[in-house]
């Protein structure tokens, strides 16, 4: 399983699927990305099974767009399907996520209560809903998505985008390894650093607790207690 993360100056979703081929070892069962394209229009595309099932699709139903987010899933709630694949999806948020999200059934039932149909059966899903519903309430992305974080207890990486927000991505770590890629004007994101060895060799490694907020030119990140905090930047020599 793995994520993948690109604020780019390219189209990104061949560039998502090559990077998620680098994590296959990981093991998966299915895979999916969703891209923000020149308009802001957030949209995704998922399959089951090979990543060559996914690029295939992508091949006849292209994903434009310069932004955007890739996984690879091993499921641990709800089956291998394209429904509960990820991205997960509710309103303008879409997410990624490795690990599980311990309470993610009183969550579920806390969104059911306000109205929120979970799609899928996945722990995931919460994430974007919870984050949907923050940002129905009146939060900006940014705020939406730390006061989500802060309501999850597991083990997680997670990554999110914004619909009308093509310069913008948010990733978080609790117990599950990520690693920010620094590029020339252009911000990855990626489980490990070999996935990102294609675009750039100048690595950030998220501490656990740890949420950064990108945009292709700047990277904030805060830590467990929600302050601004600074994380070394090396030179990574993982080859290519
Ligand atoms: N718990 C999530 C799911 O089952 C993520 C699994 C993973 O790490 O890929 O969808």
């Amino acid at each position: 399983c793995g994520i993948i993360g690109i604020l780019g100056k390219h189209e990104v979703s061949p560039q998502l699927v090559d990077s998620l081929r680098r994590l296959e070892y990981r093991g998966y069962d299915s895979a999916g990305v969703a891209t923000i394209d020149a308009e802001g229009r957030l949209d995704r595309r998922r399959a089951v099974g090979k990543l060559v099932n996914l690029s295939d699709l992508l091949v006849h139903n292209p994903l434009p767009g310069h932004a955007g987010i890739g996984h690879t899933r091993w499921a641990t709630h709800g089956a291998a399907t394209e429904v509960n694949a990820h991205p997960h999806k509710s309103g303008p948020v879409a997410v990624v996520h490795n690990g599980i999200i311990e309470n993610f059934r009183e969550l579920r039932q806390e969104l059911i209560g306000l109205g929120f149909q979970p799609q899928s059966q996945t722990d995931t899903e919460t994430v974007a809903l919870l984050t949907a519903h923050h940002m129905a309430e009146g939060m900006d992305a940014v705020s939406a998505a730390r006061a989500t974080l802060a309501r999850l207890h597991g083990a997680f990486a997670l990554a999110f985008l914004f619909d009308g927000e093509g310069d913008l991505m948010i990733a978080a770590r609790k117990g599950s390894p990520l690693a920010i890629g620094h590029g020339e004007g252009e911000m990855f994101i990626g489980s490990d650093a070999v996935a990102l060895a294609p675009f750039t060799d100048r690595i950030t490694y998220l501490e656990d607790g740890d949420c950064a907020v990108l945009t292709r030119n700047s990277l904030q990140i805060f830590d467990v207690e929600g302050n601004q905090t600074n994380r070394a930047q090396s030179r990574i020599d993982v080859g290519s």
